[in-house]
């Protein structure tokens, strides 16, 4: 009897101690992240951030000494609004000839074409950032891919007005996260920002951001992050937004789909629909994950919903999985072919 009281006191101690090992390494854990994050929340206590840029400039522009003072004065006002709100400074290191292709009309096609070709210079270089030049006529201000290292910018005019130091501004921003307001005076200006100036929200995901390193594997697996920024951003955002850390999630899901790794796309996007579920981008490549992962009728699904949330049809997926179902019938007659509106 008294061995039994002696190891059931035993027993208790010991789960005592567990769930005490539990909550602390919880708390501990949630604390060491936060702390990153939360220790210096005043523009007193900033360490100056110097963010150095790769300037690309495409091939016809002559880089004459127009461009570079017209730069040199975009930089200072840039510098001037960053620095004073965030205590940052872009600084360009180093200024390359890149073969931007001569036929595309528009600036965010150019962007698609050519960003993974770009991510792949910076390797090499001490820039943390990206700046491409296009200097002709062509639609489109500026673009950069949220959470990514790579801004491109546009003008025939090489660069000479204020307005270009706005578009620039702005796109550095979204290199932080922040997304599209609908705050009149303000740099995160859905279209049209005229001024350098901030509103609370474009200023809280700034602050937030400011030490980010723009490599997206920093923050995929991060939840607490993630969740903070998503709050911030439906807190306030301009119509027809897609919450940024979805944006995040689906891109880092297709560069996992384009790198053949299905299992971990398939995480990432299942992730990306729970931030925004309503983009049909996700969707389709979660259909495409699906199909290479033999998942038919959940591609099937997910096709659907992608059309339904107004993606652009891929027909070759369509195909192989029109002809998938119809191989599988061949083989055993019971499975049902959900493009077959009869069955
Ligand atoms: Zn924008």
């Amino acid at each position: 009897m008294i061995i039994n009281k002696k190891i059931k006191f035993q027993y208790i101690k010991l789960l005592i101690y567990i769930v005490l090992i539990i909550v602390f390494s919880t708390f501990f854990k949630n604390y060491i992240l936060l702390a990153n994050q939360d220790s210096c929340i005043d523009y007193d206590c900033y360490e100056k951030r110097i963010i150095n840029v790769l300037l690309l400039y495409d091939n016809e522009i002559f880089f004459d000494k127009e461009w570079e003072d017209n730069i040199k004065n975009r930089f200072d006002e840039i510098n001037k609004f960053y620095y004073s709100n965030f205590k940052i400074e872009w600084r360009i290191i180093d200024k390359k000839q890149f073969k931007f292709d001569k036929n595309i009309n528009s600036l965010s096609t150019l962007f698609t074409l050519h960003k993974s070709k770009i991510a792949k210079i910076i390797y090499n270089t001490k820039a943390e950032v990206v700046l491409g030049v296009i200097g002709r006529d062509i639609k489109g201000l500026g673009i950069a891919a949220t959470f990514s290292n790579i801004v491109m910018v546009a003008d025939s005019l090489k660069f000479k007005s204020f307005e270009n130091s706005v578009v620039l501004a702005h796109e550095f921003g979204h290199l932080f996260g922040a997304w599209h307001t609908r705050r009149k005076n303000d740099f995160m200006l859905v279209s049209g920002a005229k001024q350098l100036l901030t509103s609370k929200e474009s200023n809280t995901i700034l602050k937030l951001m400011r030490n980010y390193k723009f490599d997206p594997k920093i923050l995929v697996n991060n939840d607490i992050i993630l969740n903070r920024i998503s709050r911030l951003y439906n807190r306030h955002h301009a119509i027809g937004e897609i919450d940024p850390v979805a944006r995040l999630l689906t891109d880092s899901g297709n560069k996992l789909y384009l790198n053949k790794e299905y299992k971990g796309a398939l995480k990432l996007l299942i992730k990306s629909n729970e931030f925004f579920g309503r983009w049909g981008e996700t969707r389709m490549i979660l259909s495409k994950t699906y199909y290479e992962l033999g998942l038919y009728n959940k591609s099937f699904t997910e096709l659907t919903r992608a059309m339904f949330f107004g993606s652009k049809l891929d027909i070759d997926l369509e195909n192989n999985l029109k002809k998938k179902f119809i191989d599988l019938q061949k083989i055993d007659p019971t499975i049902k072919n959900p493009f077959n509106l009869d069955n």
